[in-house]
């Protein structure tokens, strides 16, 4: 039987005394397995089997088609600090929609697997503000399943744009400046020319101004919102006032 490390990502009961558990493995990326028994009060099993923990699985799968079965699973990392508050838990809990909503299941993406571990021991231990993690998880999360954007030069005349808003078309992967955007219409996204800059280089977060941020989040969501048509934006998310950072 197999053991993997894999964050829980959602869990629902099933039944009277099971769940249906999808999880990001380091081993075989995005899974659904039938945990039997998990659910009794005071299990241990079932308590493994909460979303938001990390978690040492072990399990099988019976035939190429058959349901992943988890028959054991040890915490390894509970995240105390971020289920504890209400906005650190929604932080993190964009993290998890983020790996639902974008990954294909059962192909392994063991970097991502690692952004995610980084970024939520970050949370846990509150080293940076959580708005700042989470801008740098989506642009790495983005880049890691191919999807970085094009870096801010006008795909029609090759200008290179600055502070300048450029309009851009995330599924074709186009940059419009503002000249050659009056000939090609209005459709797409308008973004700084500089978040598109650090959002399309290897600049660290702190080489992103503060005061662009909310626009950064705001373009996060649209560039997720292309892959995942489900995705609710990050900046509709309720936080506790005076802790939005
Ligand atoms: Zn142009």
């Amino acid at each position: 039987m197999a053991e993997e490390l894999a964050f829980i990502l959602r869990s629902v009961r099933y039944q009277d005394a099971a769940k249906v558990v999808t999880f990001l493995s380091r081993e075989g990326g995005l899974r659904t397995g039938f945990a039997r028994g998990a659910t009794a009060r005071d299990n241990r099993f079932g308590a493994s089997l909460e979303p938001l923990t990390l978690c040492r699985i072990t399990g099988r799968r019976s035939g190429v088609l058959a349901l992943y079965r988890i028959h054991h699973a040890d915490i390894v990392e509970p995240y105390r600090t971020i289920h504890a508050d209400f906005n650190l838990l929604s932080w993190a809990g964009l993290v998890s929609r983020f790996l639902l909503g974008c990954l294909p299941p059962e192909h392994p993406e063991p970097l991502l697997f690692s952004l995610t571990r980084e970024t939520l021991s970050a949370l846990e231990t509150r080293k940076e503000s959580a708005s700042r993690l989470w801008i740098r998880f989506a642009r790495e999360g983005l880049a890691i399943l191919g999807y970085r954007p094009p870096p801010p030069a006008c795909t029609l005349c090759h200008r290179k744009v600055g502070e300048e808003k450029v309009l851009i078309r995330p599924s074709e992967g186009t940059v419009l400046c503002r000249l050659c955007r009056r000939e090609e219409g209005k459709r797409g996204v308008e973004v700084p020319g500089q978040i598109l800059d650090w959002l399309s280089g290897a600049g660290d977060i702190s080489s992103l101004p503060g005061h662009w941020h909310e626009e950064t989040l705001n373009f996060l969501d649209h560039m997720i919102g292309e892959h995942d048509p489900k995705w609710i934006p990050a900046s509709s998310v309720t936080f506790l006032p005076e802790a939005r950072d």
